[in-house]
């Protein structure tokens, strides 16, 4: 959500900075900006739209030549997207620039004590706050004006500041919102994500909350909020620009959903070893064996992966398993108890509610186990344990391979815990062990009938309304599969628990209504079999997804079939979901959606 850049080197900034900002457009924007030192002074260039505009606009100003700058992608959400609102903001003689992604929450009080003190305000953000406040406590020395602002703003923030008293420096902060700073030889960055820089350099550094970071070309300091400079570690990042690029494929969820095989691969592979199963994680195993609960705590996707977690780990471990959405953990007081797991997941690491979720369950004194994809993103760092999901760079919004490593790591874990609490033997794990390794191949087997799923969505794509029924996993496969759906194609359709729409939905069934019906499990077949007649008796049309083994008692009562491989029936999901993944991609296609960044949304969600 909304992305940061910074440049400060011998080469012409501008590009540099606006092909940064192209690399993070998959975090969803709806304005640009880049401020940058032209003869030593701070000049704007800003537009609401999209990058194009800027660039547009950039053009305009053939004279514009800079060395150092930042650049911004705004998500909205204080004023509407205008070109006043956009960023950098500046301060009223022009001489401080900022950018910021985060909210500053008392920024209310603090614009009305600057407008009494004689401050004057140009857009409704709330990120303005900062480079006024910066320049009223500017007295020569930006590095301290910059901790007072820390000290009195209230939120989240990720900054990226120029002052026009140090030419040719960045200075940058965080608190609870993504900032790293990328080494260059000659050269140095900031960015919210790595690609931003990767064509540059591979070598970076984290910013912790609180610190400070000062970067001109040769050098970069970081301090901590006393202003005392801090050593930090050089990280290197072990993927490719061309793992961050489309590679041929039309779109990067369709490149993303054919990189599925590979990331469930990565992810379950090296913790697989003579069919036992190896977590790379220093949570011990006699903790593992005592639990009395877990809680699984996330949000979007990956909370679908949660739920479908608790059917598996419930059947298989006997532990009870709670799902939070993060935005509901944090303010219902939860009941946590000192024998507990907290599991909170995260693609990215850097999902503000889930963020704030583990803190508060920390608080409680519980132990919490990350599964995240983004090596040393803020998640992965304040986690008791973290495991990490090798699914590569995730760039289209609407997750996919990020979703499926998830659940591979998700079904690992389930199978541990069954093993450490003496539930199934050595041979149960081994044969459970194996299933999961054997998912990979399968998922490849639905991929590879991507021709009759594509068929299926030039069939339904111009439906209204679409309803996803299903029964224990095969109801979590379909929140998952209602959600791919309404991000990218923007149909309307819900996610029922097949025995659970007799309870009222079913008013909303009438001729024609789309229902796709996952089941996969060959013990709830029978039921769904009745279900599907439900709906049938009122109009509906029914597209099921079955398995091998379910295929024949549901092909009768269904207008489409579509059948994904056998597996341990629990983790199914991993493979309709792919199907129902291809499903909605096609339709968002016909349809003429713009899939890689769909309206309104934001790849990783940094705001509360
Ligand atoms: N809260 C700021 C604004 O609305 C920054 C939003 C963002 O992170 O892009 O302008």
């Amino acid at each position: 959500m909304c992305g940061i850049v910074g440049f400060t080197g011998s080469a012409d900034a501008l590009p540099v900075l606006v092909n940064g900002l192209k690399r993070l457009e998959y975090r969803g924007y709806d304005s640009a900006g880049i401020a940058a030192f032209d003869s030593g002074s701070i000049r704007v260039v800003k537009t609401r739209g999209r990058i194009s505009e800027l660039e547009h606009k950039l053009r305009q100003t053939p004279d514009f030549s800079a060395s150092c700058g930042i650049g911004h992608t705004r998500w909205a959400t204080h004023g509407e997207p205008t070109d006043e609102n956009s960023h950098p903001h500046l301060s009223a003689d022009g001489k401080i620039a900022v950018v910021h992604n985060g909210i500053i929450e008392n920024y209310a009080d603090i614009k009305a004590r600057l407008i009494k003190r004689g401050y004057t305000f140009v857009s409704e953000t709330d990120t303005e706050v900062i480079a006024h406040l910066l320049d009223f406590y500017y007295k020569g020395d930006i590095l301290t004006a910059l901790c007072k602002v820390m000290a009195t703003v209230r939120g989240s923030y990720a900054l990226g500041v120029l002052c026009a008293d140090r030419p040719d420096e960045i200075i940058a902060a965080r608190l609870d919102s993504p900032l790293i700073v990328g080494l260059g030889d000659g050269e140095n960055f900031i960015a919210s994500d790595i690609p931003a820089f990767l064509s540059h350099t591979r070598d970076y550094y984290t910013v912790d909350d609180g610190e400070i970071v000062c970067l001109s070309k040769d050098s970069v300091t970081v301090y901590n909020s006393d202003l005392e400079e801090i050593e930090k570690e050089r990280l290197t990042v072990n993927w490719s620009v061309e793992a961050a690029e489309k590679g041929g494929y039309e779109h990067f969820m369709l490149k993303e959903i054919h990189e599925q095989p590979k990331a469930v691969r990565d992810t379950v592979s090296p913790r697989l070893e003579n069919g036992k199963i190896f977590l790379d994680t220093d949570i011990p195993l006699e903790l593992l064996s005592e639990l009395s609960r877990i809680h699984i705590i996330a949000c979007g996707s990956a909370y679908h992966t949660g739920i479908v977690a608790k059917y598996v780990i419930e059947s298989l471990a006997r532990i009870p398993v709670e799902c939070d959405l993060a935005s509901e953990f944090r303010y219902r007081k939860p009941i946590i108890s000192k024998n507990d797991l907290c599991i909170v997941i995260s693609q990215s690491g850097e999902t503000a509610d889930t963020l704030a979720a583990m803190r508060e369950a920390k608080k409680h004194g519980v132990r919490t186990l990350a599964i995240i994809n983004v090596v040393g993103s803020t998640i992965a760092r304040e986690a008791d344990h973290v495991l990490y999901t090798w699914a590569g760079p995730e760039i289209a919004v609407a997750t996919t391979k990020a979703y499926s490593t998830q659940l591979a790591m998700l079904y690992l874990l389930a199978v541990k815990l069954a093993s450490a609490r003496g539930l199934i033997s050595d041979e149960e794990e081994r044969v459970l062990a194996l299933d999961i390794s054997h998912l990979s191949e399968k998922i490849e087997s639905v991929i590879s009938q991507i021709n009759t799923l594509s068929y299926f969505a030039s069939k339904f794509h111009n439906h209204k309304d679409i309803f996803f029924l299903g029964r224990g996993v095969d109801y979590a496969a379909g929140l998952e599969g209602s959600l791919k759906l309404k991000e990218i194609s923007y149909i309307r359709s819900e996610a029922y628990a097949a025995g659970e729409l007799k309870h009222g939905t079913i008013a909303l069934i009438q001729n024609d209504t789309l229902v796709v019906a996952i089941a996969t499990q060959a013990e709830l077949a029978e039921k769904m079999v009745s279900n599907i007649r439900e709906v049938k008796a009122r109009g509906a049309c029914v597209l099921t997804i079955a398995s091998e083994a379910t295929r024949d008692m549901l092909a009768d009562v269904s207008d489409c079939l579509f059948a994904v491989p056998d597996c341990y029936s629990k983790f199914s999901p991993s493979l309709s979901v792919v199907a129902m993944q291809l499903f909605s991609y096609y339709i968002a296609v016909a349809r003429g959606c713009s899939v890689d960044k769909p309206r309104n949304l934001a790849k990783s969600v940094t705001v509360e």
